[in-house]
């Protein structure tokens, strides 16, 4: 199953608003564009129930969301709960889970997970940021990612719940200056300052899929991209790529906007 949050209204831009303008008003006009283009944005890891979801999550560090899906669509069918994933040897779990990469700590996160629902949430998801936080092997990207998707309207009502932070919304928080940070957690609270609360799920999603299919880490099509207009990494504007510049040399971009 995936996921399309629902889709935001349109928000007008101010007249003027230009690639110069200050993030503050780029961002949710940036974001709404967004929305618009992915329908919300969809989490592309294949799940029926958010305890695949949570397992998917897990495994899909350092991978591909298709690898991650060729794999889960035989290990969901042989692990259908948490005691599933006890009841092997951890050697059989991690023969299941190879191809994934990483595959003996990402065994070790997958028991310790369903231990932990086991023995303190009745073998259930919990659905609370602080509780997800809380079970091993989840941090807060993969807890936003479980909590927005599967369910929205608490990821909403939950004082706690932010932003994803993976490495396609790490890249574009910089191209986009809506940030200086390189660390997820000071990048989330940057984009939390920026964007409205009801947004942050899709605004994610919508990042992400962005990144995937656009704005590409080594050759971002921006003569294609519709929020060229907004962007100062423009490369079509004969811009700096302010994500390359930064880890070119090492250190934070210059701002070159508000
Ligand atoms: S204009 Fe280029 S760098 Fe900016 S978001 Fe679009 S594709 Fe990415």
């Amino acid at each position: 199953m995936t996921t399309a949050p629902p889709t935001l209204p349109p928000v007008e831009p101010p007249a003027e608003l230009d690639r110069r303008s200050p993030k503050k008003l780029r961002a949710p006009v940036i974001a709404a564009r967004l929305d618009e283009e992915y329908d919300g944005g969809v989490v592309e890891l294949n799940w029926t129930t958010p305890f695949e979801l949570l397992v998917a999550t897990i495994l899909s560090a350092q991978s591909t969301d298709k690898k991650i899906n060729e794999v889960t669509a035989t290990l969901f069918a042989k692990y259908r709960r948490p005691e599933d994933y006890l009841a092997v040897a951890e050697e059989e779990l991690q023969r299941d889970i190879y191809q994934t990469g990483f595959f003996r700590q990402k065994t070790k996160s997958l028991r310790g997970m369903c231990e932990a629902l086991m023995e303190r949430h009745g073998g259930e998801v919990p659905l609370t940021m602080r509780e997800l936080i809380a079970l091993p092997g989840v941090a807060r990207k993969t807890a936003n990612v479980v909590l927005g998707a599967a369910a929205p309207e608490a990821h909403r009502a939950d004082r706690d719940a932010g932003i994803a932070v993976d490495t396609h919304v790490k890249r574009l928080s910089r191209r986009f200056a809506f940030t200086r940070s390189d660390d997820p957690l000071r990048i989330e609270r940057d984009l939390m300052k920026l964007l409205p609360k009801e947004s942050w799920p899709s605004a994610s999603l919508s990042i992400i899929l962005h990144g995937r299919r656009i704005c590409d880490a080594q050759r971002p099509r921006c003569a294609d991209c519709i929020v060229e207009d907004l962007c100062p990494s423009s490369l079509a504007a004969g811009r700096r790529d302010l994500a390359r510049q930064a880890k070119g040399m090492g250190q934070a971009p210059v701002a070159e906007t508000a």
